[in-house]
């Protein structure tokens, strides 16, 4: 393995990461700093190794016994590589990753020191539980919480630029009560919910032969826009809510559409390949890069995995990616809206499920209409997103994404799924009782003879949508770009087992547990066709940000919450706590849990904008605007005094005025606002959606409508120009 050689000097060197000047092949260190496959094959013992396989691949209990031997074999691989420290890694409700580093080193009361880590510290830690968000699970005098080895994750080596290493174990984090802290264990639960309720319908169709049980798989595209840190520095808002709180829009934007997929700047391709070479070294699957829609926005995409990895994984990329920035002299804006006028990020959470044999079960194949098995798959997500399209669109609120859905820009936050012409061809004649056939795409000619003919698809794509079909898996594109994907994954994973459940009760009342292949088809046929005809309103092909649009779902009923406020709601129901219950994700408790550190995490970063815009007016804009309309006032009275006729800049003069006092009084009530509060979280969430944020937006316009006619060298911070186009 070539990177981390040990050089004459016993010193470990590091790799080097330009892979220009790096001749080694990726494939060669994909994965070398993490603790899985071989290097856990070459460490451990046979024994060891084949039961700790068994626990990671089929889901048996992880026998304690052979903490030790891990945790030994861990630790001095982890030294080998140059790591000092360990510490269990773990996904608290902050929706950012928390470390709490231990040093290998014990000091002995001989005064001599040894390197130690046990089984012990392996399997469980104890972090104080009461500086994260519980949501009223814990009291600060409560502080007692666990956080527990997820060997299905490989634990990994992050290196920071300074070179520091340290072992990062994948944990889940739960309190001293037993509830979950965290958004991993949720998600755990919600994976074997889902494995549960789909190995009941494999059985019926005798497709269970030999899959021990099911795997949610996930691949999620990031989107992030790249400024130039130094430009970042100056601007408050950025280094303190990830976004521009004011901003003209540049002359040029994305009109002419040569951002999206362009040549990747140079420095920018230093620094995507400086992150992927260190995301493969983490065992993370990158795969894509490339420009995005808006100037300086680009997006990196990894090949699929078994959802929990890929949760970790995704973590891993966002820090990878601001890490490494900020090494090539970038700020990375993970942010949802970083800049008004222009598109946004998100984050296509591409969801799918397979067995345990790795067969996809939202593969339609060939002659879909006699795959009756892929039918009830697919049956079970519409019935799932129409029954809680509140509570997926809830999954994904949050203060940032509010600038996305209902803002008339993709997707949309009514949420329904586009399925294309194959599945709703199909779909119409399952209502009918009878499908009879698959609609092909057949081929493209393109009109020359020298270019290859074509296979095309049967349906086409459909970039407006929220839920989207794309060949043999969902597109959850509503999901935010900075959005800590386990959550969304845990409520979708959670509604699907319920339909599942649903749909194979169903089936079995109709045909018995061991139906015959006949039986089986006309239940699933009747099963089906009831519920197409009550969920397909979920399903919409068209223009997902036209007006229309929007008349249609509320004529068909289905749900338009546009803001965070309006959504979270969604998880105080009496049916989202039925459904997280019956199926052990989360109890009543843990979900209002959530519920809470929701409502105060939007509470609270609408808080951070107010005084963010407040500070940036008073001690930045105005002060700036301040000297405009005295180098006016003065020119005018230079001219004057000159005897000239000065009256169209005493009007340019008087209007500068009007717009400075517009700006001192929308502040002013921005203040004053900001100060009041409410107790009831409903309703403190709607005084921010209906007084805050349109009074931020009024402060914005006005910050805007001045920085058009002040000078450009009086304007305190980076322009839009300057950051997104003047590179
Ligand atoms: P597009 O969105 O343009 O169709 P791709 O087909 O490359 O792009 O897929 C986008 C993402 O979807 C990738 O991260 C890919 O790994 C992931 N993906 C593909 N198949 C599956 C699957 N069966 N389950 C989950 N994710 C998948
Ligand atoms: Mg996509």
């Amino acid at each position: 393995m070539h990177p981390h050689t040990t050089n004459t000097h016993g010193l470990h060197m590091t790799p080097n990461t330009s892979t220009f000047e790096n001749p080694t092949r990726a494939s060669d260190y994909f994965g070398c700093m993490t603790f899985s496959g071989d290097t856990m094959l070459k460490r451990l013992p046979s024994d060891v190794f084949a039961k700790l396989q068994k626990t990671i691949i089929e889901g048996t209990p992880l026998d304690p016994a052979i903490a030790n031997t891990v945790a030994v074999a861990m630790k001095d691989w982890s030294i080998e590589h140059g790591a000092t420290h360990y510490c269990h890694w773990f996904q608290p409700l902050t929706g950012i990753t928390a470390e709490k580093h231990d040093a290998f080193l014990s000091p002995m009361t001989d005064g001599s020191a040894i390197e130690k880590f046990s089984g012990n510290q392996l399997i469980i830690g104890e972090p104080d539980a009461s500086s994260f968000p519980s949501g009223g699970i814990r009291d600060t005098y409560e502080a007692r919480g666990y956080t527990a080895w997820d060997c299905t994750s490989p634990a990994f080596l992050l290196k920071n630029p300074s070179g520091i290493t340290t072992l990062c174990i994948p944990t889940a984090f739960v309190s001293w009560t037993g509830e979950a802290l965290d958004k991993k264990t949720p998600l755990l639960r919600s994976i074997q919910a889902l494995s549960k309720q789909a190995m009941r319908i494999l059985r019926l169709f005798g497709a269970d032969k030999g899959v021990t049980h099911v795997v949610g798989t996930l691949g999620c595209e990031q989107e992030y826009f790249l400024v130039e840190r130094e430009q970042a520095e100056l601007r408050l808002d950025l280094m303190m809510t990830g976004r521009t709180m004011i901003g003209a829009n540049a002359p040029k934007g994305h009109q002419l559409d040569d951002h999206y997929f362009g040549a990747v700047p140079d420095r920018v391709l230093a620094f995507m390949a400086e992150v992927e070479s260190r995301l493969f070294e983490l065992g993370v699957p990158v795969k894509t890069r490339h420009n995005e829609v808006a100037p300086s926005q680009y997006e990196l995409a990894p090949l699929f995995e078994n959802a929990n990895i890929a949760v970790d994984h995704q973590m891993i990329t966002m820090q990878v990616l601001r890490m490494v920035a900020r090494k090539h002299g970038f700020e990375c804006l993970l942010h949802e809206k970083p800049f008004a006028g222009i598109n946004g990020s998100g984050k296509h959470n591409n969801w799918s499920i397979a067995t345990s044999t790795g067969v996809n079960l939202l593969d339609p194949r060939e002659e879909t209409h006699t795959n009756m098995q892929f039918l009830v798959f697919l049956a079970a997500v519409i019935r799932a997103v129409d029954l809680h399209a509140d509570m997926l669109r809830a999954s994904i609120a949050s203060a940032p994404n509010d600038h996305r859905l209902g803002a008339n820009e993709a997707p949309p936050a009514i949420m329904s799924i586009f399925l294309g012409d194959m599945l709703t061809d199909i779909i119409d004649q399952v209502e009918s009782g009878k499908p009879k056939k698959t609609k092909t795409g057949g081929a493209l000619d393109l009109g020359a003879t020298t270019l290859p003919q074509i296979p095309r698809h049967a349906s086409d794509r459909n970039r407006t949508s929220p839920f989207a079909f794309t060949g043999n898996k969902f597109e959850f594109r509503a999901v935010g770009s900075t959005a800590a994907v386990a959550w969304p994954n845990t409520v979708l994973n959670t509604i699907v087992a319920e339909s599942l459940d649903f749909l194979a009760g169903e089936l079995e009342r109709k045909a018995g547990r061991n139906p015959s292949a006949a039986k089986l088809e006309t239940a699933v046929k009747a099963v089906l066709k009831d519920v197409i005809a009550k969920h397909r309103r979920v399903c919409f092909d068209g223009d997902g940000y036209s007006e229309a649009w929007h008349k249609e779902a509320e004529k068909r009923g289905l749900p338009n919450m546009r803001s965070t406020a309006d959504a979270l709601g969604a998880f105080r129901t009496k049916k989202a706590r039925d459904v997280f219950s019956r199926y052990h994700v989360l109890s009543a408790r843990e979900l209002e849990a959530r519920y809470d550190v929701l409502v105060e995490n939007y509470c609270t970063v609408l808080g951070i904008e107010c005084r963010t815009m407040v500070q940036m007016v008073r001690t930045q804009v105005l002060p700036a605007a301040l000297r405009t309309q005295e180098e006016l006032a003065t020119t005018v009275s230079a001219t004057l005094a000159a005897d000239v006729d000065c009256t169209e800049t005493q009007n340019e003069l008087r209007a500068y005025v009007g717009m400075v006092n517009e700006l001192r009084n929308a502040v002013t009530d921005l203040e004053k606002l900001s100060a009041k509060h409410h107790k009831d979280d409903e309703a403190e969430m709607r005084f921010l959606r209906d007084g805050v944020v349109p009074c931020i937006a009024r402060v914005r316009a006005a910050c805007d409508a001045l920085e058009k006619v002040t000078p450009s060298d009086n304007w305190p911070v980076p322009t839009y120009a300057e950051m997104l186009l003047m590179k």
